[in-house]
């Protein structure tokens, strides 16, 4: 059976790699991180405005695969104008998805539910989930760091 969430390069997930949302600088953020993914060559930064614990803005920029451009660019649109904790739930579910713990029904994913074909891809997973991983490690630095965070994706998510 092939069904829509079993596609990985659904029409959503092309679409926001031709045109990534959220693409490019902030000019102050509060927090950022670097994630890179060696096995594929992604590699991301991210960047928040965080405020009253509140992701009021978010730039990502860099380079990266279908997968790893389209989740990131999905990522910002998710979690833009959330708490930082929505935000924080929201990527365990993700995760939770991808890597089998969860069925993509059982969480509430909304548009991201279209990124869930990629856990039948075991070597893509890391591709999704880069993005995710440069903004937990952003929101965990203390505001205003100079040189921001960097996760590099060596082990299985
Ligand atoms: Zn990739």
């Amino acid at each position: 059976m092939n069904t829509p969430e079993n596609d990985l390069y659904q029409e959503v997930v092309l679409e926001h790699k031709r045109a990534p949302r959220n693409f490019g600088h902030l000019d102050h953020p509060t927090h950022q991180a670097r994630g890179t993914n060696p096995q594929c060559g992604d590699n991301i930064a991210v960047e928040l405005a965080v405020d009253q614990g509140r992701v009021a803005d978010i730039r990502f920029s860099g380079q990266g695969c279908a997968i790893c451009m389209a989740s990131a660019s999905m990522m910002g649109e998710a979690v833009k104008g959330r708490d930082v904790e929505w935000a924080r739930q929201l990527q365990q579910h993700f995760r939770a998805v991808l890597t089998g713990e969860t069925e993509p029904e059982a969480a509430p994913l909304g548009k991201l539910v279209s990124l869930a074909g990629v856990r039948r891809y075991p070597s893509r997973i890391k591709c999704a989930l880069l993005g995710w991983h440069a903004l937990m490690h952003a929101l965990a630095q203390e505001a205003h760091s100079d040189a921001g965070a960097a996760v590099t994706l060596e082990e299985t998510p």
